[in-house]
């Protein structure tokens, strides 16, 4: 029985508890985090024949704040996981055409065939394709946990012995493991615990990234667009069910000045960009606006645990306007599961290094762009001039494919 179906009030706890597979048992990886990058781990270990227990503080299907551009090379993973059927048979719209629209209309557009992987990109809500992984996850072997929250971690001679987990009900549990990934997303929630790190405060140069599905977008079908406006960027495409995802970055400034008013942070962002305006001018949100401060860009040292691994955004964070954090969370899962299977487990941090290096590079210079709206708009302007010069700032930002 899942917990969210039992009724409060009856004799229900332990039952529960036994009944949670993988608890108090020991598996040889412990992955903790259940998006892209911990759920495709688990999916690879498993079927490699480890033994993998995944936990996961949410249960799924639940919202999560992203653009919900699932990048085309994101197909290869999915192809390999067995899950680009089950996710095409979701919805979604296809993506052909990114669009980047300074504040007054001026457009410049990539085409996703640039990215050299497919004609399109899958535009899809994150609990549809989060769930669907980690079905996979659950498919493929592993134990999978969800609702259940790593809480601390107890390091002795310089490896973790065990994390503690505090389920819904408050109850806490404990569990061994050889090898412990953090798969926890841009917080790195796992090595902070297991390194006794603070998270880090929003400074002032510190972002806010938020997005609510909309309905009554005017629509445009197979086209992503982004928009610049004054201290932010926001991109808008339709997902499943005739909704459309709108997800935008502001400054931490910004967003302090409209705490509690996001529906006029809203309208003050389509005041400001006249083709957003035109696309959402009649848009209500169906669900309630989320925020996350995102404080961090680029590599994080890697933990200095023996056995704890960084993968995905725990490891590295790559600006959001790329639409490759997913695409990144998948690369460095599959790099690690590659490192486990050729027992070379101390050649992932420079393998990493090296895939990502580039990349990361070259998005943090565009991002400081973006949030200077004379840059932004120049930026579009000179782009815009040379399809040659877009298809080279495309594929800076993609993993490195030589020419043909
Ligand atoms: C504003 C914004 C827009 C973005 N838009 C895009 C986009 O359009 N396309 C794209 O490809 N990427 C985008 N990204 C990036 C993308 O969301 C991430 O790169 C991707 O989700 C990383 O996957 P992950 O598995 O590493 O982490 P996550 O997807 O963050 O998953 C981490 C999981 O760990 C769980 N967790 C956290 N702490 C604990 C704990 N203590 N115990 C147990 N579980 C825990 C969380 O609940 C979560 O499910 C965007 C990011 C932002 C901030």
């Amino acid at each position: 029985m899942r917990n969210s179906e039992v009724q409060p009030g009856l004799f229900w706890l332990a039952d529960i508890i036994a009944g949670v597979p993988g608890m108090d048992k020991h598996s040889a990886f412990i992955i903790v985090g259940a998006g892209p990058a911990g759920a495709s781990l688990a999916v690879r270990l498993s079927r490699s024949g480890h033994k993998v227990l995944l936990i996961e503080k949410d249960r799924f299907p639940r919202e999560k704040l992203c653009g919900e551009f699932i990048s085309p090379e994101c197909f290869r993973h999915f192809d390999e996981l067995g899950v680009s059927e089950r996710l095409l048979a979701r919805g979604g719209d296809r993506i052909v055409e990114t669009r980047f629209y300074s504040r007054g209309g001026r457009c410049v557009s990539v085409p996703t065939s640039w990215f050299g992987h497919g004609p399109f990109a899958l535009s899809l809500s994150r609990a549809e394709m989060d769930l669907e992984l980690l079905t996979a996850a659950r498919r493929s072997g592993a134990e999978v946990v969800e609702g259940a929250r790593v809480v601390s971690a107890a390091v002795a001679g310089g490896r973790i012995a065990s994390v503690d987990i505090r389920l819904s009900d408050g109850e806490r549990r404990s569990v061994t493991g050889d090898v412990f990934i953090d798969a926890t997303g841009r917080g790195g929630a796992l090595t902070r615990l297991a390194s006794g790190a603070e998270r880090r405060p929003s400074g002032p140069n510190g972002l806010v990234g938020i997005k609510a599905h909309l309905d009554k977008v005017r629509p445009e079908g197979g086209v992503c667009e982004i928009y610049f406006f004054n201290g932010g960027y926001g991109g808008l495409s339709h997902v499943e069910d005739g909704k459309a995802n709108f997800c935008f970055l502001v400054t931490a400034k910004t967003a302090r000045t409209f705490i509690g008013k996001t529906n006029d942070l809203f309208a003050s962002v389509l005041d400001q960009n006249e083709r957003a305006g035109y696309r959402m001018s009649s848009a209500v949100p169906v669900l309630d606006w989320l925020a996350v401060s995102v404080t961090e860009f680029g590599s994080k040292s890697p933990p200095a645990i023996e056995n704890l691994i960084a993968v995905g955004d725990a490891g590295a964070f790559i600006d959001p306007f790329t639409g490759s954090g997913m695409l990144m969370a998948l690369e460095s899962s599959e790099l690690l599961a590659s490192c486990i299977t050729r027992e070379r487990l101390e050649s992932f941090e420079p393998e990493r290094s090296r895939l990502f290096r580039r990349r990361l590079f070259i998005s943090g210079l565009l991002r400081r762009a973006a949030f200077i709206p004379a840059a932004a708009s120049a930026a579009i302007a000179a782009a815009g001039a040379s399809s040659h010069i877009r298809e080279r700032l495309a594929r800076s930002t993609r993993p490195y494919r030589r020419a043909v």
